[in-house]
């Protein structure tokens, strides 16, 4: 059988397992999924439930209504406990020029969304949401949504409204199970004429239904026929400046350095995403999220961290490997899992046993793919000149490589920790050699990765 059967059947056996999370939209890999039109959705077979009055701001409530119960629901779940929305993992905030709305939930919970015209506004329902006594403003950081209320709305029944600067339309929506549950959007503008066609309450009832799980289509593999996308992760930002020696942080020297190769790719008709474009904090999760949202072919991570001198001069390229004993590796990947803390998202609770097999699956096909994208790295930097570490190719367990079905790269340039390193990295010359000896080494990648894909595909 196919990998893509397997993964199907097995997903689909785990979530019979897994009753809760047939009723939740989604599920499992983590990644967005295209949000359908009201057209494509069945005619409704009832009349839209709501008028759309703008939420009464939230009041404590003493007598909490549980969600109406539903035969169609699966056996065995908490229907009385309501969803509650968790700060710590909810954020409404301006990634490049989209606005991305996370919410973290206690449990998952009937949705829908929606966009409103006059003024321009976010819609979300839900069957009942908690949201305690927090204001909006605690989780609103963009600049593009000019208020956030929200509240509930009738019994069982409660709504966010988002008043956005101007057209945005819903790109992408899920509700991301098993635990932690949260509800992600991501907004990109829109013209005025595309915002129209989109705007209006959804022609249908189905949001408060339970509904069948559905699998993302699997990440089509490149095939050489449109051009590589390649997602450019500069280490670190913001908050987080990484290595620092000298007065010079990794955090910047990275981004200094993803701009240049982005140019150099850019111009050798690659596309190109960046994690970050500025000295921003971005979290790991959210790193993958860029790629995934992208449909990215190859992630490449960008880093030059510290060690202590003598174990770590030259660039090294880093593959996943969970469970990495080596020490070095493992105080550098510990090291990058501290931005997870301090964005409070914890990547471990992420992997249930359906999740898990899953990604295993689909890391069967990625690995052979993954090692050959190491070997051309380092084939084109040797073939460069330029100075490596002696042990060229290495594993660790990086969080941000985790992505199952994205080959995944992590390039250590060089170590700021080695002053010969840091003379490297800040010097142009240096640079732009390095950048040119990566573009080479990712687009022999991808002429061998392509071949093979329309092999496979025969
Ligand atoms: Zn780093």
């Amino acid at each position: 059988m196919q990998l893509r059967a397997w993964i199907v059947a097995v997903l689909a056996l785990g979530l019979a397992l897994a009753g809760a999370a047939a009723q939740a939209e989604g599920a499992g890999l983590g990644g967005f999924r295209p949000l359908p039109r009201p057209s494509d959705l069945r005619p409704s077979p009832m009349p839209v439930p709501d008028p759309v009055p703008d939420p009464v701001p939230a009041a404590p409530s003493p007598t909490r209504m549980p969600p109406a119960p539903s035969a169609a629901r699966p056996a065995g779940q908490d229907f009385t406990a309501l969803a509650r929305l968790e700060p710590a993992r909810s954020a409404i905030q301006d990634v490049g020029d989209e606005v991305w709305v996370e919410l973290g939930l206690s449990q998952p919970v009937a949705w829908r969304v929606y966009t409103l015209a006059d003024p321009p506004r976010l819609v979300l329902d839900f069957r009942e949401v908690d949201f305690g006594s927090l204001r909006p403003a605690a989780i609103l950081r963009s600049q593009e949504v000019r208020a956030l209320r929200w509240g509930r709305v009738g019994p069982g029944r409660s709504r966010l409204v988002a008043e956005l600067s101007g057209p945005f339309t819903v790109a992408e929506a899920e509700q991301r199970t098993p635990a932690p549950t949260a509800i992600r959007l991501r907004l990109a503008p829109a013209t005025a004429a595309e915002f129209a066609a989109r705007a209006g309450v959804p022609e249908t009832a189905l949001w408060d239904l339970p509904q069948a799980a559905r699998l993302d289509p699997p990440h089509r593999r490149q095939d050489g026929s449109d051009p590589l996308r390649i997602v450019l992760d500069p280490g670190h930002g913001g908050l987080d400046p990484g290595a620092e020696a000298q007065g010079i942080s990794e955090a910047g020297l990275v981004l200094t350095f993803a701009r240049e190769l982005a140019e150099r790719l850019r111009r050798a008709g690659m596309q190109v995403v960046m994690t970050r474009k500025d000295d921003v904090f971005v979290p790991l999760e959210t790193r993958m999220s860029v790629a995934r949202a992208a449909g990215a072919d190859v992630f490449v991570s960008l880093h030059a961290d510290a060690l202590a001198e003598g174990e770590a001069t030259g660039a090294t390229l880093y593959l996943l490997d969970e469970d990495a004993s080596d020490d070095a590796s493992r105080r550098l990947a510990e090291r990058h899992d501290r931005d997870d803390l301090l964005a409070g998202v914890d990547l471990s609770g992420h992997d249930d046993e359906v999740a898990r097999v899953l990604m295993e699956l689909a890391r069967v096909e990625t690995e052979p793919r993954n090692d050959r994208l190491a070997r051309s790295l380092r084939d084109a930097l040797k073939s460069a000149g330029l100075r490596m570490h002696k042990r060229p190719i290495q594993q660790a367990a990086f969080s941000v490589l985790k992505s199952p079905d994205i080959p995944s790269i992590l390039i250590e340039l060089g170590f700021m920790s080695s002053a010969a390193d840091r003379a490297r990295l800040t010097s142009p010359d240096w640079r732009a050699r390095m950048a040119d000896a990566i573009a080479r080494g990712l687009a022999d990648w991808a002429r061998g990765d392509a071949a093979e894909g329309r092999l496979l595909r025969q």
